[in-house]
């Protein structure tokens, strides 16, 4: 589990910031990690704030919500930039669903970290292709600390890393749709990729 570092011990080190990742597939439990580590934070009369992209807005606008219904108000967000000021004085910003922000969220976790806030970045690290997704690869570059989370795997009971898409549908955001989604290893998550070119290429030779 992660344990925080010490804070508020060092020369100046109540003032320091810095970036911590909560990454994996769907299912693995990235947003129960990040309330879990926000909740402590908020016990600890430390001003929290929570933003999430605004195109997430399954279930309720307002909050973030995990699939276990474990919630935490949030603030929906067009753009990565709002954050900076949305978030003076906050002392913890938490950032949910992050894959789906574009690359200036990088550039916004880091200048927030700068002037001494602890950000705290949640997020799928692949799509569904098993591609490193949206800013994610970069935010892990750039953390101090990345904790990647696991599921289990649907097929074979192993820890899954992949997000595998039962349906066809080939967009890469399909929001609020889990049941499109099944949370394989790597082995089970190749055998479905197979068995889904095999059947796009029976399908053309049936045309
Ligand atoms: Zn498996």
């Amino acid at each position: 589990m992660f344990i925080e570092p010490r804070v508020g011990t060092g020369r100046d080190s109540a003032r320091r910031g810095w970036i911590e990742v909560v990454c994996g597939s769907m299912f693995s439990g990235k947003t129960e990690e990040l309330i879990r580590r926000l909740n402590r934070a908020k016990i600890a009369r430390q001003r929290v704030e929570i933003f999430k992209p605004a195109l997430d807005t399954r279930y309720h606008a307002e909050d973030v919500v995990s699939h276990n219904q474990n919630s935490i108000r949030s603030t929906p967000v067009p753009v990565a930039q709002e954050m900076l000021l949305l978030a003076a004085g906050c002392d913890v910003v938490g950032v949910d669903e992050a894959q789906f922000f574009d690359e200036s969220l990088v550039d916004v976790c880091v200048q927030l970290a700068n002037r001494g806030t602890r950000v705290i970045v949640a997020g799928l690290d692949m799509d569904y292709m098993g591609q490193p997704f949206g800013p994610m690869p970069a935010l892990m570059a750039v953390a101090e600390f990345v904790t990647k989370v696991h599921a289990i795997c649907v097929c074979c009971g192993e820890l899954a890393s992949y997000s595998f898409r039962v349906t066809a549908a080939e967009s890469k955001i399909l929001l609020g749709e889990t049941d499109a989604y099944e949370a394989r290893c790597r082995y089970c998550f190749q055998e479905g990729m197979r068995e889904k070119a095999a059947e796009t290429t029976s399908q053309a030779e049936l045309k």
